[in-house]
């Protein structure tokens, strides 16, 4: 026997080399490939069995009786053979008849040979067939040669799948295709229903070529994939102190101690040596390494396997140039996009008529990712775990994130229920919609104000659609973020006049931009250079725009010029003192008086308010508020601030409730006295366009409130059924006395009052 895998590798690649560059036909390629594999092996036995039309067939054999070929068949999970399709797994066996999954077959006369071992040959991260070789003496096969055929069933697998001779590996494993359909559970971050195609934000790589012809060359691409993508990494932790890249400090630790493992790019130049080429050479390993910590029963480990598994498909499209994501590649249009986690920006490259959901392994609330998508009425369901096993590219996925599931590969069965439910859905969103012209009142005649949150230039339709009032939260900064470089003072200016016109008489309240935190932008450097420990506590929103005075003038003049003629509703976001608002509102001041003295046409009025999103604010209140023409409170950043708990973590997505009476408590003081000082006050987090948080909000006194577009229709529900003079006395009984589950007594009560919560 050779002494290394690699030698003993190499020695059968070069015999596989000349036998596929051949004009052989495929049958008697592989009869001369099981030769190869044998001398080279010193094995008695070496078989190759295909999966063809669901089972396993023999098809090329030296050592078995050759009758046997195409004639012995085994089931997926049948005998030795199909436990390792099944599995994908090896198994390497000195007694082959002692396995309790043995089944003898007499027509191949495999009763001479004792010792067994084989692998899968795997395609699209399934068994597509298994290689094998046996022995009269019961021993076990080294590691050593294992890895050889491991190797070997590499190229196999290329020979295999050009020459069409087994089933299509369409979808991720064969254990999940066994599987048929599944169920993923997660967590409901924008409600809806869709169904579609499964699309991975970062595609996967098919390999073509696994046989290298220079192994120099070889080398050498790997070489530079490495070193590109060390400088991706590197260029991503600074990125993410900023959450741009849609990925948690823990998991760039991991990429980059991987990045840099030596052991790593080691064994990947290992599998070069032994024949294969680079991206063969990485996916060879990729393998293996999974294929030990699978054995290894540690949720721990199996987190690292996951950002390996990342990192060497990163590596992989590095080396094969196919660099792009799933939006710049030709979307399907019907896309179910699968990604661990994405940042705004990425969201919004995607085609909104072709993405018709989204799945994330991660995911919160309040992330902006999931504002983003919440605007663009994507539904999105989040924290699924095992989505690369339990999703192949291409699978058919229906999405019910009402039900926090995702059903992949459906049967007709679970279809026709989706469908079912799909039109009652429909029918309550047409209900909805009849409320259009229906106003916002609640049972005893209070009318609330339901405006809505928007940030693209489509958004302002919904305006329309949903009858709301107004929009009370105009992110601006989304337009920044679509952009591939800072947008001209002349294009903000074009979009803030189209909302207007869009909005028509309905009052817009923008709010001036938000960067940094988790809306980091490329063109910007938030950072000037420095990294920051905590970036949603960091320099961004006001806090930047003051510094860079430019910037904030810019969008001032954009805003002052757009509303030329008519009302403008200017706010500032993260306002922590007095001051900063005052300073803020001084800039626009400044452009005002500077395009009066130009002549130019002005707005017949401007409305200046703040945003409260961060607690400090509160205790200077009485003192900001007599400056103010309103209030509006931000809920996402203020509850991350109250609890001190990150937004976009998704350990703490679910931790903490809007319903706790800190937020409750928090929210009636300010209320109070805003409301004390004749200031409007209305929220404008997520928390407003939820139906239960909103009847809460009612019964603190809140009137005014800003919410996601599609939840117009059941906060109109909710509020016509809600009887305010009753939810008030309620809520303070309740924050005086607060019972053991906020949540649960309010939809106790809900129910008890026949309030449509939905
Ligand atoms: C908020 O913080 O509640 C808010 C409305 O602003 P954003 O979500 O954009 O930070
Ligand atoms: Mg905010």
């Amino acid at each position: 026997m050779p002494t290394t895998s690699a030698s003993s590798a190499r020695e059968i690649l070069t015999g596989l080399h000349d036998v596929m560059a051949s004009r052989l036909g495929a049958q008697a390629k592989l009869n001369r490939v099981v030769k190869i594999i044998a001398e080279a092996m010193a094995s008695e036995v070496c078989s190759i069995y295909l999966l063809r039309e669901g089972v396993l067939e023999l098809f090329a054999t030296i050592g078995l009786n050759q009758s046997a070929v195409h004639v012995t068949k085994l089931a997926l999970g049948e005998g030795l053979v199909g436990t390792i399709a099944r599995q994908v797994a090896v198994l390497n066996l000195a007694e082959a008849a002692g396995h309790p999954e043995f089944a003898y077959r007499p027509e191949t006369g495999e009763e001479l040979f004792h010792s067994f071992a084989g692998v899968p040959i795997v395609r699209r991260e399934r068994a597509i067939g298994v290689l094998c070789v046996q022995h009269a003496d019961p021993r076990a096969y080294d590691h050593l040669e294992i890895e050889a055929l491991q190797t070997v069933a590499m190229v196999l697998s290329e020979l295999i799948a050009n020459a069409g001779l087994a089933d299509k590996a369409a979808s991720a494993s064969a254990a999940t295709r066994d599987q048929g359909s599944i169920r993923l559970g997660g967590l409901r971050l924008v409600t809806g229903m869709a169904k579609g195609i499964a699309v991975y934000h970062q595609p996967r790589i098919l390999i073509e070529h696994t046989v290298a012809e220079d192994v120099e060359e070889e080398r050498r691409r790997v070489y530079s994939a490495f070193r590109r993508m060390r400088e991706q990494i590197d260029s991503m932790t600074s990125l993410a102190e900023f959450g741009t890249a849609g990925e948690h400090h823990d998991i760039l630790a991991t990429y980059k101690m991987f990045a840099y493992d030596e052991g790593w790019s080691r064994r990947i130049n290992e599998a070069i040596d032994s024949g294969l080429t680079a991206e063969a050479a990485i996916e060879r390993v990729r393998q293996r390494m999974q294929m030990r910590m699978r054995e290894i029963d540690d949720p721990l480990l199996q987190d690292r396997m996951h950002d390996l598994d990342d990192l060497s498909n990163r590596l992989l499209r590095i080396v094969s140039g196919r660099l792009g994501t799933a939006a710049q590649m030709g979307l399907h249009a019907d896309a179910i996009l699968i990604a661990r986690n994405l940042g705004p920006a990425e969201l919004l490259e995607y085609d909104r008529r072709r993405l018709k959901g989204v799945i994330l392994e991660e995911g919160s609330l309040t992330a902006h990712v999931t504002i983003v998508a919440r605007a663009m009425g994507v539904p999105v369901l989040g924290r699924v775990r095992d989505v690369r096993q339990g999703i192949g590219e291409g699978d058919e996925v229906l999405l019910d994130v009402g039900e926090g599931a995702a059903f992949v590969r459906p049967t007709a069965t679970i279809e026709d229920a989706f469908r079912a439910k799909l039109l009652v859905t429909q029918k309550r969103r047409a209900e909805f919609a009849a409320m259009r012209d229906m106003p916002p009142v609640t049972l005893d005649g209070t009318r609330i104000t339901v405006n809505v949150n928007a940030g693209l230039r489509d958004d302002v339709e919904a305006l329309e659609m949903m009858g709301a009032d107004g929009i009370g939260l105009f992110r601006t900064e989304f337009q920044f973020l679509v952009s591939a470089s800072l947008p001209r003072r002349e294009t903000q200016q074009r979009l803030y006049k189209s909302v207007l016109d869009a909005a028509g008489d309905k009052p817009v309240v923008f709010r001036t931009v938000d960067v940094g935190g988790d809306k980091a932008l490329p063109y910007i450097d938030t950072a000037e250079g420095e990294t920051e420990d905590n970036p949603a506590m960091g320099w961004r929103a006001l806090r930047l725009a003051l510094d860079r005075e430019g910037l904030m003038k810019a969008q001032a003049r954009a805003l002052l010029e757009a509303a030329a003629g008519r009302e403008l509703r200017i706010m500032f976001p993260m306002v922590s003192e007095p001051w900063e608002f005052d300073a803020a509102r001084a800039i626009v001041e400044q452009m005002r008086a500077w395009l009066a003295g130009r002549k130019k046409v002005l707005p017949t009025q401007i409305y200046y308010g703040a945003m409260l999103e961060v607690p400090a604010l509160a205790e200077t209140l009485d003192l900001l508020l007599p400056k103010l023409d309103f209030l509006s409170i931000g809920t996402n950043d203020l509850t991350q601030f109250l609890f001190a708990a990150d937004r976009a973590n998704p350990k703490l997505a679910e931790r903490y409730d809007w319903l706790s009476p800190a937020i409750l408590r928090f929210l009636r003081r300010v209320v109070r006295e805003a409301q004390a000082a004749d200031v409007p006050v209305g929220v404008c987090g997520e928390m407003g366009g939820r139906t239960l948080e909103a009847m809460a909000l009612v019964g603190l006194g809140l009137t005014r409130f800003s919410i996601t577009p599609v939840a117009v229709g059941p906060m109109k529900a909710m509020i016509r059924s809600l009887d305010r003079e009753a939810i008030m006395p309620a809520m303070e009984a309740m924050l005086a006395a607060p019972p053991p589950d906020m949540r649960l007594a309010l939809t106790a009560w809900a129910e008890a009052h026949g309030v449509s919560i939905g």
